[in-house]
């Protein structure tokens, strides 16, 4: 599914997010930015050492923000290492981080210059984040940025199940009907 917004298309696909050749892809990281399992473990293997390297100098991000390394042996030039939140019980903040994590993202890719940007389903996985509040957060936020900022010319979810897709894509239609 796409849709334009003003100069910006954002796109929803099912896939895995390492081979995805847009600018930069957006890492659901950790607060010690040290790896792990799920997306941040799959972009660590599939783009070598350089970009834990970047990271370990870097030393850490807080949740709800961002920080950005190059992209090692990806095809995408950089690589955005955001911090979703924790799941808890949606009292503590979850989706004010979540909204953070997508802004500040989307933030540093324009600061950067850059056109396109992938992204995954933070905090959906591992985190624990339920995924139809998460998608939403995730949309609206997208949504909001695109009208207020010019330079981005493309945004991709990349979504790794078909369930997600589906989700995200209802979503989609439905904030943009
Ligand atoms: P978090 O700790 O932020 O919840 P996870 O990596 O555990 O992050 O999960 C976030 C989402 O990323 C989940 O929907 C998971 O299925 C998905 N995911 C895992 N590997 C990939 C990949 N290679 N490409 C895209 N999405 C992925």
């Amino acid at each position: 599914m796409e849709v334009k917004i003003a100069d910006t298309v954002i796109a929803l696909v099912k896939g895995d997010i390492t081979e995805e050749s847009t600018d930069a892809i957006v890492n659901a990281a950790n607060s010690r930015l040290m790896g792990g399992g799920g997306v941040d473990g799959a972009i660590h293997r599939a783009g070598g050492p350089k970009i834990m390297e970047e990271c370990r100098k870097i030393g850490g991000c807080a949740t709800g923000s961002a920080v950005i390394t190059t992209g090692g042996g990806l095809k995408a030039k950089y690589v955005i290492h955001t911090v979703g939140p924790i799941y808890k019980d949606g009292d503590h903040q979850e989706p004010e981080l979540l909204e953070s994590s997508y802004r500040s993202s989307l933030d540093l890719a324009l600061d950067k210059g850059l056109k396109s940007i992938a992204f995954p389903s933070i905090s959906t996985g591992a985190y624990g984040y339920p995924v139809e509040e998460a998608a939403g957060i995730a949309i609206k936020t997208v949504l909001e940025f695109v009208s207020a900022h010019k330079g981005l010319a493309l945004i991709r979810f990349v979504l790794f199940s078909e369930a997600d897709l589906k989700t995200y894509s209802q979503i989609l239609a439905k904030l943009t009907k």
